[in-house]
């Protein structure tokens, strides 16, 4: 008898135990993921990101790397596309449009849609290729959306980015200066444009230094200029992956 109920006396203990135990790891379980969840937006950025074209590996870099990225911690909800035909019916639910490629828009309606969202303040990041001067027949891109764009690059190779505006959101998180292997571009405003005000600058060994990264001064949109981005040298740097969330981010506000 005495045995029994030291028994059972030992057995409702230990399963007080349990309960406790359980109770405290549900506690401390519900704490650490508060925690990490506190620090994401509460709902993912919807991105249209928009590829393809020439001389570049938009797939392993843009659809692959940069959504990656992107995606990281649910921080952004990425649709990607190539086809530059599916952009209209696209535009409507996202918040930010993120263009990568220098292949041609070529339906007029797409145009007019792209400077339409624009003018209706959302954001927009453009990426490498999407600062040339790609498309002849549509000046109004340059003109509006670029406020000027590149004709020309150094060879692809070594070069320093220097922060010249650590203050901007844009910014925060990189290094001061940093070197990286890539196609330094020729950008050049145009002074029929908006402007833009710089946030970092590139070198080589040349005399004269580019703007690497910039906001375009559109009198509705909020858009970034990332001229960085040729391929896994630029994409795979932490301060290209801070930089470009950093953009995707300010631009969704
Ligand atoms: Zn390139």
């Amino acid at each position: 008898m005495k045995f029994g109920k030291n028994r059972f006396t030992k057995l409702e203990l230990s399963t007080d135990g349990i309960v406790r135990l359980v109770a405290l790891i549900l506690l401390i379980g519900a704490g650490v993921i508060g925690h990490a969840f506190a620090d994401q937006p509460k709902k993912p950025i919807k991105v249209l990101m928009v590829g393809g074209g020439a001389s570049h590996d938009f797939d392993t870099w843009y659809k692959g790397r940069d959504v990656e990225i992107l995606q990281e911690k649910n921080f952004a909800e990425v649709t990607y596309t190539d086809n530059t035909d599916a952009v209209l019916a696209l535009l409507g639910d996202i918040d930010v449009l993120y263009l990568t490629n220098n292949q041609p828009f070529k339906d007029p309606k797409t145009r007019e849609a792209i400077l339409k969202f624009a003018e209706s303040g959302k954001g927009l990041v453009l990426g490498h290729a999407a600062l040339w001067y790609n498309w002849a027949d549509w000046p109004d891109y340059n003109l509006k959306l670029v406020s000027g764009g590149s004709r020309g690059h150094d060879k692809y190779g070594p070069f320093e980015v220097t922060v010249t505006d650590k203050k901007h959101p844009v910014m925060k998180g990189i290094p001061a200066k940093f070197t990286l292997k890539d196609e330094l571009y020729y950008y050049k405003v145009d002074p029929n444009g908006a402007g833009i005000q710089v946030l970092a600058t590139a070198k080589s060994d040349k005399p004269e230094s580019y703007p690497s990264v910039f906001v375009v001064n559109h009198p509705q949109a909020k858009i970034v200029g990332i001229a960085l981005g040729h391929d896994g040298e630029s994409h795979n740097l932490e301060a290209y992956e801070k930089m470009l969330t950093n953009a995707i981010r300010w631009v969704a506000k």
